[in-house]
Order: C-alpha cells, then structure tokens, then sequence
C-alpha cells in the first residue's frame, strides 16, 4: 500500500474496524515516511466466492447480476435502490459470514427472498416464483397462500425443500 502522499511504500495499520454490514474492512494507515494518514475501505475478495447453479455448474458470485435480478423483482414497485442496495449488502454480508466459498444459487434465493418478503411481498412473490422455478402450479399456490395468510406456512411449507438442497450441497463439498 503506498501513501497517497509521497508515494513512500510502507505504510502501517493504526487501525482496523469491519464495518457494520460486513462488506468492508476499514484501515486507518499511516506512512513510515511522511506520517500522513489516511482511510482505506478493503472489500473482501468476492471473486472467489463460487455460485454453484442448479444444473451443477460453477460460476464466480456477480453482485451486479443478483442486483439485476432483485431490480426485475421490485420494477414498478414502491422500492428505492437505497433499499435494494441495502439488500444486498446484507445478503453478501451473510455469505462471507459462511466457511466454505461455494454456495449454491439455491441458497443465495432463499437468503434475497427472506429479506424481500420484508421489503414488498409483491416483489418477493415476482422473485421467488423464478428463484424456484415452480414446476407444479400447486406449489406456488401453496407458497401464494402462506404469504397471503400472514407468515404462518411458509417456514413449514417450504423449508424441507431448501433443507434437502442444503444437504446436496453439503455432500457435493466433500467430494473433490
Ligand atoms: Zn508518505
């Protein structure tokens, strides 16, 4: 890291803080040179965090196509993209909270559709009616009716599918 002063390449931390959110480490250096101080925000390494899909295939996490998806979503709707933004942040925050970097895209719905449902179930029906690609019109009926009748339901309903999801992720990870 070299001071946006004299340029000198050997600066020391004098301070660190993750900031809330979890989305950025914040350093307060300073220059073994000059002594000038200054802030830099270090974003954890996202490019190695890997998405596995539901056909198995691996891809690097984008954050400006989970957004994309998130803004298809809530289009027309009373949502700012303060709020989307925010959104994710806290879905990513979640993600580097985990050990492993390989999640699959299952996951990652299940964790954008939690925080939607709280921002516009409008929205978080539009999200999750791709997310699950719903092969049996029964399901979303299901799902529709648990969010329409309040919040009983749905965590019944719906959680042994994204369980079993989690356990074929689980078994795949062990495996090389
Ligand atoms: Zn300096």
């Amino acid at each position: 890291m070299n001071c946006p002063d004299c340029t000198h390449d050997r600066t020391r931390v004098i301070d660190t803080e993750a900031r809330t959110g979890g989305t950025a480490v914040r350093r307060r250096r300073e220059c073994r040179c000059c002594s000038f101080r200054f802030t830099t925000y270090e974003r954890p390494a996202w490019d190695s965090l890997q998405v596995k899909k539901r056909d198995g295939a691996l891809e690097p996490f984008d954050r400006a196509k989970l957004r994309a998806g998130i803004e298809r979503a809530v289009e027309k709707r009373d949502v700012t993209d303060t709020t989307v933004t925010s959104l994710i942040d806290q879905v990513e925050a979640t993600l580097q909270e985990r050990e492993t970097r390989l999640v699959s895209s299952n996951r990652i719905g299940e964790l954008v559709s939690a925080q939607l449902r709280e921002v516009d179930v409008v929205a978080y029906i539009r999200f999750v009616s791709v997310y699950k690609a719903f092969s049996d019109p029964e399901a979303f009926r299901r799902e529709l009716d648990a969010v329409l009748d309040g919040t009983s339901g749905v965590d019944e309903g719906q959680s042994p599918q994204p369980t079993t999801e989690t356990d074929n992720y689980h078994s795949d990870t062990t495996n090389p």
